[in-house]
Formats: structure tokens, C-alpha cells, sequence
């Protein structure tokens, strides 16, 4: 194992900001982690997991030793004429796996085509896209605590999944490294087209010819038409959450904006739509500092030529603060920022 110090991260990070890492290794093994997680107790350095960067923002250089996760392997636990159970290593690429799961002939992911990231991440934010979460396909998610260097397994029913949240993002940050997760796939499609970008994609189409390799190949369609590529344009994706309100609270904010979309939950809240009042307050296109908010997508912030995790996190302050100010609303910030002061 080789520990480089004060590691440049910016093309570690799908802004690409300059930032560094007090310390840095890639992990390709088991016996790499213990070594690594051996070497930080005696630095009194902390932790810190990283996968393609794809959901951070760097404000600042990070005081930690960053583990690169790249343990890989696809392993078949269990299967049956219904169903398939895998065992899928933190450091595999999602979209690869997701898609190589579809060549077995397993199906479920299709709807998560195409988000950038590592396995191992999936879980931390609960990844979610065209009415599908991980969450519902996740049965156990294997860990290296980070108090006392040992293994646990946490079902997938102790991971307090919700939306892009889980324990990850709470109890469990910064206490451990996901190393694996368990996965139950199915053997017999059964796309799920509902979500209103693929009923447009299949407009016309009998639903029960569908397969779930159409629907991989229209999300990766429909997401390449819509969202900036991360290594032409890099951004982290949405960079803030759609806000969850009572329903009460969604009311009469559509009485004062009628046009606002909101979308009711399972649990009977409602979810709003952020990028529409980004939108309504005139930020969509807008850039300063060298950043930007995307000219399509008024979620997206992009990095213009700035190296800078401080400029975006202005503008990103700037824009939640006008929407407080518009909506009462708290807008929060998707990505997790590291190195801000
Ligand atoms: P990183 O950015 O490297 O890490 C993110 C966080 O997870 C960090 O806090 C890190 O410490 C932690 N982490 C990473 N690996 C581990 C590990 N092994 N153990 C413990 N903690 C770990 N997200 C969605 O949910 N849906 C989308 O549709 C979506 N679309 C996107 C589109 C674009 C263009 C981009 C750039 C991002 C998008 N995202 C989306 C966000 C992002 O892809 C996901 O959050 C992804 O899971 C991040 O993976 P990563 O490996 O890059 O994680
Ligand atoms: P879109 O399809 O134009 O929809 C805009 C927003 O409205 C989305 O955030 C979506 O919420 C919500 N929405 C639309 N229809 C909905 C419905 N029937 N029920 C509930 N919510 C609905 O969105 P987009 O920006 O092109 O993204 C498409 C999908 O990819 C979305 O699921 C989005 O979350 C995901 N995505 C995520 C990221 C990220 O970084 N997190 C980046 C890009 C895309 P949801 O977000 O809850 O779906």
C-alpha cells in the first residue's frame, strides 16, 4: 500500500476543484483497507471514503486520508427460477454493473441507468432516478466500522432509507466504509414505465412488449439529452434536493403559484420541484465567478473555469436564499462538501 501526501483531487472530483488530500490510497483489497484503516489510527487521521467524486464539492483541501475505492467483483450468492441474489464490491463502476446485469438476463436496475459513481456509494444517498430507488433492490450492505477497524453487515431494513438519504448520510457518517452490498435482482422483467419522461419514451407502445433493456436504453437516451456530461462539462449532478413539505404547506404555496409541480409521496407529504422555482427566480443560464447554473437544468450547477469549491458554494447560497426569500423555502444542498471553513 502507498500512501501519497498532500494528493492533488481535482481530477478526482467530477467538478473538478482543486483541492488536496492530507493523505491518499487506492484500495484494492481487504487486506489494503486494514492496512490503511491500521496506518490512520496511528496518523490520528481520519477516514474518508471516496468513489468518482461524482457527489462531492470540494470548498477546501481535506484533512483525512481518502481511501479511492476500487475493490471489485460480482459474486452469485444465491438463485432461483424468480429471483437472483449478488454480492456487488464497493469500488465497481454502477452503470457497468447495471448494465452487465441486464446481459445476465437480471432485471430491476434499468431505471438507474447511467448514474455516475461507484457501488459502493450507491447506498450512502439511496440513488434514485425515473421512479426508482436502490433501496428497493438492496438487502444487506457490508461495512468496515471505523471505531474499532471491524466487519458488519447491515440489513437493508437498518439503513433508514429515504429520499437520496439513508443512515449514511446520519448516524453512519463518517463511521464507516461500504466494502460490498448485497442485491436481489429478478430473473422476469417487469419495467417500470410510469414515470412521466418514459411514458413520453414509449408513447404508443403495448407496455407488455416492453423489455427492460428498452428501458435501460431509454434512460441512458433521455439522460444523454438532458444532462451536462461531467467530463465535458463538470458538475455533480442536482446540487440541491427537491424540498418535502406537508401537504398542507404545498397548498398554499400552489395557490400563490399555480404553475409550481409538486408530486405527492407514498407517506402523504409532497415533494416540490426545485429546479422549477431555481427557474422562477431567474437563475437558470446565470453565471458568476466561473460557475454557472446549467443553461438546461436549473438543478445543475456547473463548473465554468473556476477551481474554486468556495465560488460555487456562493452561488449556491445566493440561489437558496432567493428562494427562501420567494417560497419559504430551505433549499438543501445534495452533495456532500468537504475542506469549507
Ligand atoms: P463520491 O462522490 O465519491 O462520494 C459521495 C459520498 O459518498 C461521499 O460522502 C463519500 O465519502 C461517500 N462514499 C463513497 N464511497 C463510499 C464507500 N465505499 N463507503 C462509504 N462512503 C462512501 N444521484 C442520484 O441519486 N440519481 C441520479 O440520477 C444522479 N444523477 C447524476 C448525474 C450526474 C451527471 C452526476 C454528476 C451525479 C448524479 N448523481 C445522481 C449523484 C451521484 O452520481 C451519486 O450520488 C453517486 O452514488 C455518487 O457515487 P460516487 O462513487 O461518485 O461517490
Ligand atoms: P425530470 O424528469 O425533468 O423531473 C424533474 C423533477 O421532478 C425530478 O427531480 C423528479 O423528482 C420530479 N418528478 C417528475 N415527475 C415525477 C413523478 N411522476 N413523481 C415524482 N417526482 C417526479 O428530471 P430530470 O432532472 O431530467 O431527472 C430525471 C431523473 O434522474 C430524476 O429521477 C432525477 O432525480 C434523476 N437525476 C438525479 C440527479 C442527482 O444528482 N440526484 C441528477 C440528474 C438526474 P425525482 O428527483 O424524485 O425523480
Amino acid at each position: 500500500m502507498h500512501i501519497h501526501r498532500n494528493e492533488p483531487l481535482a481530477l478526482f472530483n467530477t467538478l473538478r476543484l482543486n483541492a488536496k488530500a492530507a493523505a491518499f490510497t487506492a484500495i484494492t483489497s481487504a487486506q489494503q483497507l486494514q492496512a490503511a484503516w491500521r496506518w490512520s489510527q496511528e496518523q490520528a487521521l481520519p477516514i474518508l471514503p471516496l468513489g468518482e467524486g461524482s457527489n462531492i464539492v470540494l470548498a477546501g483541501d481535506v484533512e483525512a486520508l481518502m481511501l479511492k475505492m476500487e475493490l471489485q467483483g460480482v459474486h452469485l450468492l444465491k438463485s432461483n427460477d424468480h429471483q437472483v441474489e449478488l454480492r456487488v464490491q464497493a469500488g465497481e463502476n454502477w452503470h457497468a454493473f447495471v448494465d452487465w446485469s441486464l446481459q445476465q438476463g437480471y432485471c430491476g436496475l434499468e431505471n438507474l441507468a447511467l448514474i455516475p459513481g461507484t457501488v459502493g456509494a450507491a447506498p450512502v444517498q439511496n440513488i434514485g432516478a425515473y421512479g426508482v430507488e436502490i433501496a428497493e433492490y438492496l438487502r444487506r450492505v457490508h461495512v468496515l466500522e471505523l471505531h474499532s477497524g471491524v466487519a458488519r453487515t447491515l440489513q437493508a431494513h437498518e439503513c433508514a432509507f429515504g429520499y437520496r438519504d439513508s443512515i449514511f448520510k446520519a448516524e453512519l457518517r463518517d463511521r464507516v466504509v461500504i466494502t460490498a452490498i448485497d442485491l436481489v435482482l429478478n430473473r422476469h422483467a417487469c419495467p417500470r414505465v410510469e414515470y412521466p419522461a418514459l411514458v413520453e419514451y414509449f408513447a404508443g407502445q403495448e407496455a407488455g412488449r416492453i423489455r427492460a433493456r428498452d428501458v435501460f436504453d431509454a434512460v441512458v437516451r433521455i439522460r444523454q439529452s438532458k444532462l451536462p456530461d461531467p467530463a465535458v462539462t463538470p458538475n455533480a449532478g442536482s446540487f440541491f434536493k427537491n424540498p418535502v413539505v406537508s401537504p398542507s404547506a404545498a397548498d398554499a404555496l400552489q395557490q400563490q403559484h399555480p404553475a409550481l409541480p409538486v408530486y405527492a409521496q407514498p407517506d402523504g407529504s409532497c415533494k416540490l420541484s426545485a429546479a422549477w422555482m431555481i427557474e422562477f427566480c431567474g437563475w437558470k443560464g446565470r453565471q458568476t465567478d466561473g460557475v454557472a447554473v446549467h443553461k438546461d437544468h436549473a438543478l445543475v450547477l456547473v463548473n465554468a473555469g473556476s477551481d474554486s469549491g468556495k465560488a460555487l458554494l456562493d452561488l449556491a447560497q445566493a440561489i437558496a436564499a432567493d428562494v427562501a426569500s420567494q417560497f419559504d423555502i430551505a433549499l438543501q444542498i445534495e452533495p456532500r462538501v468537504y475542506g469549507a471553513r
